[in-house]
């Protein structure tokens, strides 16, 4: 963790929980081989974006580390609808294969939502199906996406109940924003869903207990934002120039103005170091629910949302 700082809130460690949960999760796999059923996770890459040539990488490690089987598929940038979708049908099929995750963004001439509609929901582990979001919407068992969730299991580590509190959340993405809100009226917050026609976010932040910033711009929430106590989860990742790095370098910051936020906050999270390791540590934990829930046992309850 790179921010020094000499204020009082607490500094929420995403990556010390996330490698706990993964160590949970590695007993939870463990548990599932003993009854003949190895949970496998697979990640389809279209192209060679390095971002996300990464992301797939790391994904494979994480899945590997928890004693999972990953299937890793690489087509090239050029490849066709009908080819993806193929892919993604013999998947469906599989019955090795019990989470699928297409890696976002794909190339331009892709239909991004034909190809998440066109997973089964079962095996959708990134939450991004339809049927999953409704399914979240409607109170129902669903698969949740991850990002969101690593939030939420972070909420609850630090503040336990969450009933009645003033959340609000910047950002209605559909995969970070929405579900984000939709968890946390399931969990009986009061929630607020800011975003960039908002008027006078600050002063919607400020009655905030729990404020969720998941926007995509360096610094934007001020500490004078902050009402003071609240629980801050930055879920933003932005790459801003460090010249004190040397020339051409970058550092990742939030959404939050850190320095500021921390002196005001009860609890925040940093960046790097908060959300980020959750959402591969939850990804692992969707796909040992999918693969309970294809074999008829019960999702380990640790992991039940
Ligand atoms: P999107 O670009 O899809 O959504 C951004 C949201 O922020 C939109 O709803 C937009 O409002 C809102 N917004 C933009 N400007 C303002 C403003 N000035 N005031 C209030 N709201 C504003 O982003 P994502 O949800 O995909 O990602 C958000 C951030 O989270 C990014 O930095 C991303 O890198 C990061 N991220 C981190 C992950 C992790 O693992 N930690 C995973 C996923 C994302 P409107 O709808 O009106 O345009």
């Amino acid at each position: 963790m790179d921010q020094q700082t000499t204020a009082s809130a607490r500094i929420i460690d995403g990556k010390a929980f996330a490698a706990a949960l993964r160590e949970r999760i590695g007993g939870h796999v463990a548990a599932l081989k003993a009854q003949g059923v190895t949970p496998g996770l697979a990640v389809v890459l279209v192209g060679e974006d390095p971002a996300s040539e990464v992301y797939v990488r790391n994904k494979g490690v994480a899945t590997a580390a928890a004693g999972m089987q990953g299937f890793e598929h690489k087509l090239p940038a050029d490849a066709s609808e009908t080819e993806l979708l193929d892919l993604v049908a013999r998947l469906n099929a599989d019955p090795a294969v019990h989470g699928i995750l297409v890696q976002l963004p794909l190339p331009g001439h892709l239909d991004a939502d034909k190809v998440i509609d066109a997973i089964a929901p079962e095996k959708d582990v990134d939450g991004f199906h339809v049927q999953n979001v409704g399914r979240l919407a409607t109170g129902m068992d669903a698969m949740v996406s991850c990002t969101p969730l690593g939030c939420l299991m972070l909420l609850r580590d630090q503040l336990g109940e969450l009933s009645g509190k003033e959340a609000v959340v910047i950002g209605r993405s559909n995969i970070v924003g929405k579900p984000m809100a939709q968890l946390l009226l399931r969990e009986n917050c009061t929630v607020t869903i800011a975003h960039s026609r908002t008027k006078d976010l600050a002063a919607v932040c400020r009655r905030a207990d729990i404020v969720i910033a998941a926007v995509g711009r360096p610094k934007m929430v001020q500490g004078d934002w902050i009402k003071p106590g609240a629980t801050v989860i930055d879920v933003g990742i932005n790459r801003i120039p460090a010249p004190e790095r040397g020339e051409g370098k970058v550092r990742l910051v939030g959404d939050v103005d850190f320095d500021q936020a921390v002196q005001v906050a009860g609890a925040i999270t940093p960046v790097p170091g908060g959300v980020g390791p959750m959402t591969i540590a939850c990804l692992l934990a969707n796909t040992v629910i999918a693969a309970s829930r294809q074999n008829g046992i019960a999702p380990p309850a640790d992991l039940a949302y």
